[in-house]
């Protein structure tokens, strides 16, 4: 009878294994980042926290925020943006992104044609 032993297993311990994060757990990390910004959409009130909590998730799965919400929020306070309420939006050649309740200023350059 052959008995495979896996010598690497064996000698290796666990902490000097290289830690393996499959891919669906930034799958579903992403997904609870869009689930927590239509809350926030919905739950004005509640927005701040949501968006706090997005953050953390998209840190701790390594995963970036998608393009199109990373523009709906402020990175200093984490408030909501919503154009003509709290943030302001202007082109001079980039795109200028105001936070109105803290004042940060987000720019977005625009590439030439
Ligand atoms: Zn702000």
């Amino acid at each position: 009878m052959f008995i495979y032993l896996n010598v690497h297993n064996i000698f290796k311990p666990a902490f000097l294994k290289p830690m393996k994060k499959s891919v669906t757990s930034k799958e579903l990390a992403r997904e609870r980042i869009e689930t927590l910004f239509t809350h926030a959409r919905e739950r004005l009130a509640y927005a701040k926290r949501y968006i706090a909590l997005a953050r953390k998730i998209a840190t701790r799965a390594k995963t970036p925020i998608p393009k199109h919400l990373k523009r709906q929020f402020c990175k200093t306070c984490n408030s909501l943006l919503v154009f003509g309420k709290n943030a302001t939006l202007r082109q001079r050649g980039a795109l200028i992104i105001r936070c109105l309740d803290c004042g940060t200023i987000k720019r977005i350059p625009l590439r030439k044609q």
